[in-house]
């Protein structure tokens, strides 16, 4: 037995009470168990029971029907959901990725046997303790992940444990033990067979954990080259000018750790230079020059995120960073304001920490004084906050109502006056007064006739 302290949240402690009071077995599994061993705060907490589904909705007032073909029911307490899965076993696997069928068994061992890793595959209650037949407890001090059982047959099952090896690895700093990265390397060509969803769940929360670089692992045991074959070409792809260092590959890793843990943010920075390689040019003296390859970038990112299935609030943001992420101006709060307006005030702060961590990514030259022109910015991006400046038509002091009072007839030219009068307020923001722009726009209207 294993000195371990484990303490369960309330509720789930409850679940398990009620299930042990009516003649079950029920332990909390997998994940959180890691999780808490490890300090850690679980994402969620699962249960395992030897109860069928059936007895689960009659024991729980609360339930929905999550999985119930594949043993789960979800128990709905206050504002919390626990999902609670009866012992099972997966059936054969003919595809690498599902199962033919479930079965439920009787034994706790028989049901942990069919999880992914070691690390994964232990449960515990008050009652019975930690447990832990395949060792997975050894392995979290050693900090390995290890297939449960013969890893070229687990990892035959369901190709997507291949991609999740390398995110717990990621999310845990943990090495791969070496057989399971050998089946690794054999079967990573498997994951074309996994449908983009579950791929892409387990790649962002792969470059949104502590160690994004271990996207650099997935290049070197063949990962990518299946799912993101765009990354193989940047790593292949080397920068040779005064600005960079690193290839396009291992500076697009260098970015994507130097910003913060953010969908979104390090999305952009995994996508940001992809276009470099198509854009590519050598001058005579052998300098590397990638003109247009933000535009570039933004087409393959647009792609590569719709073949991902991302979400179209993600894939719109992303590609505004991208589109902008070189966007270079003096630091003047009119250009601030002016940038403000072309990329949204909303998306601003972001664009900022790209350029900061794009930055960061780069060789020593010039890199000092980029930081600090940076800073100014951020500064300048306040200071037109706190001013209220006008930025965009919301804030503008006239309306298209306020044009047509004008004797205009709706349509297009009332757009294009409020524009040019965005334009002329942007530049200078006294003249944001309402009067004013009407004259203003007098004065245009008068000029075309
Ligand atoms: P997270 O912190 O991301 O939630 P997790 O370990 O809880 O990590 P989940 O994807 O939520 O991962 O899965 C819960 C548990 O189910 C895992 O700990 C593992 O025991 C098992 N499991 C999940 N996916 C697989 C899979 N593809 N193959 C085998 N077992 C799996
Ligand atoms: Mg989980």
């Amino acid at each position: 037995m294993y000195e371990i302290n484990i303490e369960l949240p309330e509720h789930v402690d409850n679940i398990i009470k009620i299930l042990e009071d009516n003649g079950y077995e029920a332990y909390a599994v997998g994940g959180c168990i890691r999780d808490v061993i490890l300090g850690r705060t679980p994402n969620d907490w699962d249960i395992t029971t030897s109860a069928l589904p059936k007895d689960v909705k009659r024991l729980f007032k609360r339930t929905v029907d999550t999985g119930i073909e594949h043993g789960t029911v979800t128990v709905l307490i206050n504002d919390k959901s626990y999902e609670v899965t009866t012992y099972r076993t997966d059936g054969e696997y003919k595809d690498s990725r599902h199962p033919e069928n479930v079965e439920f068994v009787k034994e706790l061992k028989e049901d942990l046997l069919r999880r992914d890793f070691t690390i994964n595959a232990m449960a515990f209650n008050y009652e019975k303790g930690l447990q832990d037949p395949f060792g997975g407890y050894e392995d979290l001090k050693k900090k390995v992940i290890r297939c449960v059982g013969n890893p070229m047959e687990r990892l035959s099952e369901d190709a997507l444990r291949i991609l999740r090896a390398v995110r717990f690895s990621a999310q845990l700093s943990f090495e791969i033990d070496e057989e399971t990265e050998n089946a690794i390397r054999i079967l990573a060509p498997n994951l074309s067979k996994i449908s983009a969803e579950r791929i892409c769940t387990e790649l962002i929360k792969l470059i949104v954990s502590d160690h994004p670089e271990y996207l650099k692992k997935a290049y070197e045991l063949g990962i990518t080259k299946v799912i993101l074959p765009e990354l193989d070409i940047a790593f292949k792809t080397p920068q040779n000018n005064k600005y960079h260092i690193y290839s396009v590959g291992d500076h697009i890793i260098k970015t994507v750790q130097s910003i913060k843990a953010d969908k979104v943010l390090r999305l952009t920075m995994l996508l940001h230079d992809i276009g470099k390689p198509e854009s590519r040019k050598t001058d005579s003296d052998g300098v590397d020059h990638f003109k247009g390859h933000a535009e570039i970038s933004v087409e393959m990112a647009d792609a590569i995120l719709k073949r991902l299935k991302m979400d179209n609030d993600t894939i719109r943001k992303v590609k505004i960073l991208i589109k902008y992420h070189d966007l270079r101006f003096p630091a003047e709060i009119k250009n601030v304001r002016r940038a403000m307006n072309k990329i949204g005030t909303e998306m601003f702060p972001d664009f900022i920490k790209v350029q900061t961590a794009d930055t960061l990514g780069k060789g020593d030259y010039g890199k000092e004084k980029m930081l600090e022109h940076l800073e100014r910015i951020k500064e300048l991006y306040g200071d037109v906050l706190k001013e209220n400046q006008c930025v965009t038509l919301k804030q503008l002091a006239i309306t298209g109502k306020d044009v047509m009072s004008l004797g205009l007839k709706p349509g297009p030219a009332v757009g294009e006056l409020l524009n040019e009068a965005l334009n002329l307020v942007i530049d200078d923001p006294e003249k944001n007064e309402k009067q004013y722009l009407l004259n203003y726009i007098l004065r245009i209207i008068h000029k075309k006739v």
